[in-house]
């Protein structure tokens, strides 16, 4: 058993050229050896997003608080706590919180063969992201 202890491993803020507004990520586990996934818990704060992103293997979300955003190039889903998200490799999708709500999800994604979890692409302007939103 390999135990890593809460506090051991500093929160971080999320990139600048990745997210939009305050991303807080804890990072629960990198790529290694034993397996290619990734996986993070990411808090973004109300209205913060990341950008317009891939990943090369497909991610999966499972939100846990707040209320957010999950969105493709065909429109803008709500997301709740409970609920599970899974972005198929390739799909040009961005993710995020609310305008009102802060949103955290647990982000697991496995690397392709260059330990690459995502392709990143242009920030979600604030038009893209005040559309209306459909109900899951
Ligand atoms: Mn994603």
């Amino acid at each position: 058993m390999k135990f890593t202890k809460n506090g051991s491993r500093a929160t971080m803020n999320g990139p600048a050229d990745w997210f939009t507004g305050k991303v807080l990520v804890d990072n629960v586990k990198s790529p290694d050896e034993q397996s290619a996934v990734g996986a993070g818990h990411v808090r973004f704060t109300p209205g913060a997003r990341t950008a317009w992103h891939t990943h090369p293997q497909g991610q999966l979300l499972y939100v846990t608080d707040g209320e957010g955003r999950v969105a493709t190039r065909d429109g803008v889903k709500v997301i709740r706590p409970g609920d599970s998200i899974f972005i198929k490799p390739g799909d040009e999708h961005w993710h995020g919180a609310a305008p009102d709500h802060f949103m955290a999800h647990v982000a697991i994604a496995p690397a392709d063969e260059d330990g690459n979890v995502a392709d990143w692409g242009e920030h979600v302007t604030d038009e893209e992201y005040n559309v209306k939103v459909e109900e899951a």
